[in-house]
């Protein structure tokens, strides 16, 4: 269950990659960026769900890293800098209904 205090989501594709999408408040709202195509959104409720939704079908990343590593990014922030923005045709060919279940 992610807490009130959660301020990304981060989950692993089949190839063992990170992705992660950044959770940030913005008034009302919640604005997610995602680190690896660039992906914006606001979100009023439920802003993780989203995030989720999104690397899943953006990225196939479904797999919760948190299962595996304890609270270690409390305080230890990631160093960014290889950031490298996605072609977006890669999100349109996983939206494509027909290959969803391989
Ligand atoms: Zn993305």
């Amino acid at each position: 269950m992610p807490s009130m205090t959660t301020s990304k989501v981060s989950r692993w594709d089949q190839h063992g990659r990170e992705h992660i999408v950044h959770v940030q408040r913005a008034g009302m709202q919640r604005s997610l960026t995602c680190d690896t195509c660039g992906w914006r959104q606001r979100a009023q409720f439920l802003p993780w769900l989203k995030a989720e939704e999104h690397l899943a079908e953006a990225h196939q990343a479904t797999v919760d890293p948190t299962e595996t590593k304890e609270s270690r990014e409390q305080g230890t922030p990631r160093p960014q800098g290889t950031r490298e923005p996605r072609a977006s045709r890669d999100l349109r060919a996983s939206r494509d209904p027909r290959t969803k279940n391989p």
